[in-house]
């Protein structure tokens, strides 16, 4: 990773839902990329409520790991803790909106149509069972897909880095 891209963050003010290339690192020699996969207007709307956003992390994951052409360059999937998008990180750098973007509406149409029971959603398979909300999950699911359909962002708005209070340089993954 450069310094150049370590000197500046998203600027939350600005952003918007869509998917966007978080940060890039080398792992052995390897490009794993982290994508933002960012479906609310950050402090603008209300976030996605975590029993929903837990769904979402266990249908779309189970979605992608299973996926024939992409489930081996999956290296994780997971909910930002401010519950306004998901994490994806990949192995290589593939196209945010000519392989990403497609990618994802494949994941969260599956959702929006899913039926049944949520994927792992047992204490033998999960370590809160009971947090899960299937129909505001489905819900949230249409509202990203119409957002991906209509017009979705792919440029981060960017700030200069926070530093904290004793000198840090701020991060939140
Ligand atoms: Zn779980």
């Amino acid at each position: 990773m450069s310094d150049l891209i370590a000197s500046f963050q998203v600027d939350h003010t600005k952003i918007a839902p869509g998917i966007y290339v978080s940060r890039t690192d080398r792992v052995g020699g390897l490009s794993v990329t982290t994508y933002d996969i960012r479906m609310k207007y950050p402090n603008v709307e209300p976030a996605v409520h975590s029993n929903a956003m837990h769904t979402i992390e266990h249908v779309v994951a189970t979605f992608l790991r299973n996926d024939p052409c992409w489930k081996d360059r999956i290296v994780y999937w997971g909910p930002m803790g401010c519950l306004t998008g998901c994490y994806l990180i990949m192995q290589g750098a593939p196209d945010p909106e000519t392989e990403i973007c497609p990618l994802m509406l494949a994941a969260f149409r599956h959702l929006r149509d899913f039926e049944g029971e949520v994927p792992g959603a047992s204490a033998v398979n999960c370590g809160n069972w009971r947090l899960h909300d299937l129909a505001m999950a489905k819900w949230e699911a249409a509202r990203f897909v119409e957002r991906l359909e209509s017009a979705p962002s792919f440029e981060y708005p960017l700030a200069v880095r926070a530093v904290t209070a004793g000198g840090e340089a701020f991060f939140d993954s």
